[in-house]
């Protein structure tokens, strides 16, 4: 499947915000946009006059990025918010929410989504006690995510464990240290993303177009 290989940290400056890709290297002095916030290119440094679209591209844009999620799949998301009960941002920003690969950065279990979605991708999480590498597999209530025997011994989880094991894990999810495996126990709410500055209406503007 197609994915975005150039520097992450341009993705921040395009965004003009830090959408904390790198993990650990984000909430240090090398981020690359703590330094230089012009947006990347030959014209970055030019201001110029953003029109509503492209105010409300650019919102969508950013969630695609924070989230690791390309247009297909985000346009199946909204799609799918917008035939559910409720308003169609607040259970967007769920789905994305309860995606496994975000669900294990969450939970402490990786530093950043994309080292999340790598190692869910190689398979070292269960979801019930049986494997999943699928980054987008849409976690449900009560099913228990665990990392894999194999990866409980190694020295990279010892590693994540001591870079993002103090982190606080969100009220909708219950997570056991000990035994590296966590359950959601409510569906996150709204409020349950406020730590990430979308501001969903203004995706939900540009796809009612
Ligand atoms: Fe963005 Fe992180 Fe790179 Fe900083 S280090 S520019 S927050 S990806």
């Amino acid at each position: 499947m197609a994915r975005y290989t150039d520097a992450s940290c341009r993705l921040c400056r395009r965004e003009g915000t830090k959408l904390f890709i790198k993990g650990q290297r984000c909430h240090t002095d090398k981020c690359a946009f703590s330094r230089r916030q012009s947006s990347p290119g030959q014209h970055g440094q030019q201001r110029k006059k953003v029109s509503e679209y492209g105010i409300q591209l650019r919102e969508k844009q950013k969630a695609k990025r924070i989230y690791g999620v390309l247009e297909r799949q985000f346009r199946k998301y909204f799609d799918i918010a917008a035939n559910k009960k409720g308003i169609t941002g607040d259970n967007l920003l769920q789905l994305l929410e309860i995606r496994l690969d975000n669900v294990v950065f969450r939970l402490g279990l990786a530093t950043s989504r994309k080292e999340a979605r790598q190692l869910v991708r190689h398979g070292h999480f269960n979801i019930n006690g049986k494997k999943v590498n699928i980054p987008s597999y849409l976690v449900r209530v009560n099913e228990e995510i665990s990392v894999t025997d194999k990866f409980k011994k190694s020295t990279k989880l010892e590693l994540i464990d001591s870079i993002a094991g103090g982190r606080v894990v969100p009220e909708w999810l219950d997570y056991s240290q000990d035994t590296y495996s966590g359950r959601i126990v409510a569906l996150p709410t709204r409020e349950d993303s406020n730590d990430i500055e979308i501001k969903d209406h203004l995706i939900v503007e540009l796809y009612s177009k």
